[in-house]
């Protein structure tokens, strides 16, 4: 909740500056840039990129890796041939933050000569020369251009933290970085130029007008630059997957920071949490504080406990102001972290991993670090993949610790009061318990997306693919068979034109299926909402001190027939609201009494949001794959049908004692709490999400008749005796 401190603290923004206000801001970013340690190296870092066709910088968090380094390769030529840079991201924000960051460091509105682009939104024009992207959206551009021959230089940056769209873009990056210099020498590669590809290629060079084409035959022939770059001091890894290439260190300027454990395990994290918060308010010296929490659900309660707790101390003690910054935070709220502090105030800056190295917040000194992150897990036997909280490895733990390190050198202040200060709220015998270092995703994750993916480059053989590390074997055939369960793969393993269509949408296989289905039972435009609604994170706002108002609310939205039915009430409501408003009102007023409806519903109103942004991207995307959008009207059991023959992997049956067995795996599960089901207990079901917490939950969940599976996915199923 943005509370009247934290307005006061936007109106200095440099929002409302006046000019001198701007010289002086021009000059104090000219500043801070010339203060970070990788300033120093500048041109030694030019002259080894322009040395190495690859190259590996490693260098700790803050130094200025992700925001400097583009903008030297642009000022040292390096997009002169029309080539532009392209970074990748593991985090959406990542891309955004810094994008903005660097596009106001250069003094140019965004979208222009600097931009980003993540699924669902492309802040980048034909100007664009340095592109900050998320690394799953550079893989969707080589379905589209398999040479990435719009890059003259790509740096795959966080590659430590071995998410797995960067293990695959590393994969493929060698690739075209081979096939790049192979098509220099007028040989074409021809396994990487498959027919899939080299279609998608002419289609691309064919709609161009000459000049565009002339400079895309070029772009073609010159060699691709690779710059990975990590914070993890062992660069040993990547240099050894490409073939010995050269790494380089860049030094950042540490400062001690003391850590401290807690005496004791501590069993409520949230409340240990809040009282150091406090303990440092009010016992610590000057310094903004940092505290890592697992995701948007306990960032917003902690959040609200803070502006409680502080609402019983006296006036003078209440200088603080909380930031929030989680994933699907909007992001303007996610650059307001950046802002420094006006004076007398403490920030608390309540985060999720996000800000253990993607993002540096300048002014950090204290850090808070339950020990707790929430990651993704897949169970192979039980084809389950789900998030669920786990402790941090020691790389994470430190990586934590060491953002208490710049307190006034990125602030353009010299020196420093004292060390930073790390409160890790266990106990250090704990510590030594921990993990070296995190699995790498690829070692934890459904793989089924990456496959398609991988399949629709025209890499077949997805189990010999060079990865950097190679995904289990079980992991890769569970993958392929729900795939080929699916429809997308051929019983020989060849993707399928149904395959083909799938890849081309920009969400999970299944969704994708969700909707090439829906089309042929004349119900897209209610799937298409379903699956927008089901894309994004909990849409209801369920605060625990109103849990009794809000179930009210969704009473109104509530369908006997299932959660999905009940958010495509929640969608229908709001946009008719929404239109109605428009009629009479300009849209940014539409858009404010939308939001004003939805908090009288106990709707979140950015997930909505970002649900209506991702339904109009996908109905842009299946309008250009011709199909026809078409709708069930109130049809809701011809609906429920298209929900069982798309989302038949995941069915389950009541058992005697009311608990569900999950058809396919046999794992034993519950309804979810909150979910409209989770009383009325149908007999058979199909679900979207398992989660795990102390017991196994499905949430979004419909009803379903069990003989419309056996219908409609006979592959798997039968008439039961
Ligand atoms: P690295 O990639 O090496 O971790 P970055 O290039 O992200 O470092 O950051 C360099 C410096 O720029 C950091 O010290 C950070 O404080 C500052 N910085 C980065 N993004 C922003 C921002 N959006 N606003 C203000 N300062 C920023
Ligand atoms: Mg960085």
């Amino acid at each position: 909740m943005p509370s009247m401190a934290a307005n006061n603290f936007s109106r200095n923004t440099h929002q409302n500056q006046t000019k001198g206000d701007f010289v002086s801001r021009k000059q104090k970013i000219e500043q801070q840039r010339k203060n970070l340690p990788i300033a120093a190296v500048e041109r030694r870092l030019v002259e080894e990129v322009r040395n190495n066709d690859t190259l590996i910088i490693v260098g700790e968090t803050g130094s200025g890796k992700t925001t400097q380094i583009p903008q030297y390769l642009y000022k040292w030529g390096f997009c002169r041939d029309g080539g532009i840079i392209g970074i990748t991201q593991p985090r959406r924000v990542a891309a955004i933050t810094v994008a903005k960051r660097v596009a106001e460091e250069c003094g140019i509105p965004l979208g222009q000569k600097v931009g980003y682009a993540i699924r669902f939104e492309d802040v980048t024009s034909g100007q664009t020369k340095i592109k900050y992207m998320t690394d799953g959206l550079l893989l969707r551009e080589a379905l589209l251009d398999p040479y990435l021959s719009k890059y003259s230089v790509i740096i795959v940056d966080e590659a430590h933290e071995r998410t797995i769209h960067t293990d695959v873009l590393l994969g493929l990056l060698k690739n075209v970085q081979k096939a790049r210099s192979k098509s220099i020498n007028g040989v074409v590669n021809t396994d990487h130029n498959n027919s899939n590809n080299g279609h998608a290629l002419e289609e691309r060079v064919d709609n161009q007008n000459d000049g565009i084409l002339k400079s895309c035959q070029v772009k073609k022939h010159n060699p691709l630059k690779l710059i990975i770059m990590s914070a993890s001091m062992d660069a040993r890894v990547f240099s050894e997957y490409f073939g010995g290439a050269k790494a380089v260190h860049v030094q950042g300027r540490q400062f001690p920071v003391d850590i401290f454990y807690t005496h004791k395990p501590e069993t409520d994290c949230i409340d240990a949490a809040l009282i150091t918060i406090f303990q440092i308010h009010l016992e610590e010296g000057p310094g903004d504080v940092l505290v890592f929490l697992t995701g948007q659900e306990e960032i917003e309660s902690v959040e609200r406990l803070i502006h409680e707790r502080l609402r019983q101390l006296p006036e003078c003690s209440r200088k603080l102001l909380t930031f929030p910054i989680f994933s699907s935070l909007p992001s303007e709220k996610q650059m307001r972290v950046f802002m420094p502090s006006p004076a007398g105030y403490r920030k608390v800056i309540l985060a999720t991993n996000i800000a253990e190295t993607s993002v540096t917040i300048p002014g950090i000194r204290y850090v808070v670090d339950p020990g707790l992150v929430k990651a993704r897990t897949y169970d192979p036997k039980m084809g389950v993949d789900s998030l669920i909280i786990v402790t941090t490895s020691k790389a994470q733990a430190l990586q934590r610790r060491s953002r208490a390190n710049f307190l006034n050198f990125c602030s353009g202040r010299a020196g420093r009061d004292g060390p930073g200060k790390c409160y890790r709220l266990y106990q250090e015998s704990f510590f030594e318990k921990l993990t070296d270092s995190t699995l790498p995703e690829i070692k934890r994750c459904d793989l089924s997306n990456v496959v398609l993916q991988l399949k629709a480059l025209g890499i077949d053989d997805v189990i010999n693919f060079d990865f950097i590390e190679k995904p289990d074997r079980t992991a890769v055939v569970n993958s392929l068979w729900s795939l080929y369960l699916l429809g997308a793969v051929t019983e020989d393993n060849k993707l399928s034109d149904v395959g083909r269509q799938m890849a081309r949408l920009p969400l999970d296989p299944v969704y994708s299926k969700a909707l090439i289905i829906a089309s042929q039972f004349g119900c897209l435009k209610e799937m298409l909402i379903c699956v927008a609604m089901l894309s994004v994170e909990s849409i209801f706002y369920a605060p625990r001190e109103k849990l009794e108002e809000s179930r009210n609310a969704l009473k109104s939205f509530a369908s006997p027939e299932g959660d999905h039915l009940t958010l495509l009430n929640v969608y229908r409501a709001a946009d008719e609201f929404f239109q109605k408003n428009k009629m009479v009102h300009s849209e940014e007023k539409a858009e404010k009494n939308l939001r004003k409806w939805c908090k009288d519903n106990y709707i979140n109103s950015r997930s909505l949001k970002h649900a209506r942004d991702i339904h109009s991207q996908i109905v842009r995307n299946v309008e250009q794959m011709g199909l026809r959008v078409t709708s069930c009207e109130d049809d809701t059991l011809l609906l429920r049908r298209c929900l069982a023959a798309s989302f038949f992997l995941k069915a389950a049956m009541k058992q005697p004692d009311g608990a569900y067995r999950v058809t396919l795996s046999g794992l034993i599960v519950q309804i979810h709490p909150s979910s409209v089901l989770f009383r009325a207990k149908p007999e058979c079901i199909v679900f979207n999400e398992l989660v795990h917490t102390n017991h196994s939950y499905v949430r979004n969940v419909s009803r379903i008749d069990y003989l419309w599976l056996v219908e409609l996915a006979p592959h798997l199923y039968a008439v039961q005796d």
